[in-house]
């Protein structure tokens, strides 16, 4: 399963960079999209993709640097435009089945807005 959807070029991201199918756009630029997930797992959660395909972090190349160096530096930005910039934020990229990647376009969640739990549930 995560072999198959890695090699497939199809993922709903691609849909929503072509314009198929709407999304709640944070901010755009040549590079890079931001908007809000559909399903927020907090009060603000958007999500950061470049236009460049790159399944996940595990796929990215030295040809990427001046891309994902572009997103990241734009999180900021984006954070303050989603308005979860006051109170700080947490950023994640899932990785593979283990941590429950879904969608095999590489993306960085945003999430703040609130309180944040901790990171390990088993402490
Ligand atoms: P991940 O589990 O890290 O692959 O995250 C995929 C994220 O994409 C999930 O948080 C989904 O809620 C979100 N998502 C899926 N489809 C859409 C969509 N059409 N618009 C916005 N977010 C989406």
């Amino acid at each position: 399963m995560y072999e198959q959807d890695m090699q497939r070029n199809e993922t709903i991201f691609g849909k929503i960079l072509r314009g198929e199918i709407p999304c709640n756009k944070v901010y755009e630029d040549e590079h890079i999209l931001a908007f809000h997930d559909i399903s927020p797992a907090a009060k603000v959660h958007a999500l950061v993709i470049p236009k460049k395909l790159i399944s996940s972090v595990n796929e990215a190349s030295e040809d990427d640097l001046t891309l994902l160096g572009h997103l990241q530096t734009k999180i900021p930005e984006i954070a303050q435009l989603a308005g979860c910039d006051k109170h700080g934020y947490r950023v994640i990229t899932n990785v593979g089945p283990n941590a429950g990647q879904e969608v095999f376009h590489i993306h960085y969640h945003i999430l703040g807005g609130e309180k944040l739990s901790g990171l390990n549930p088993k402490l």
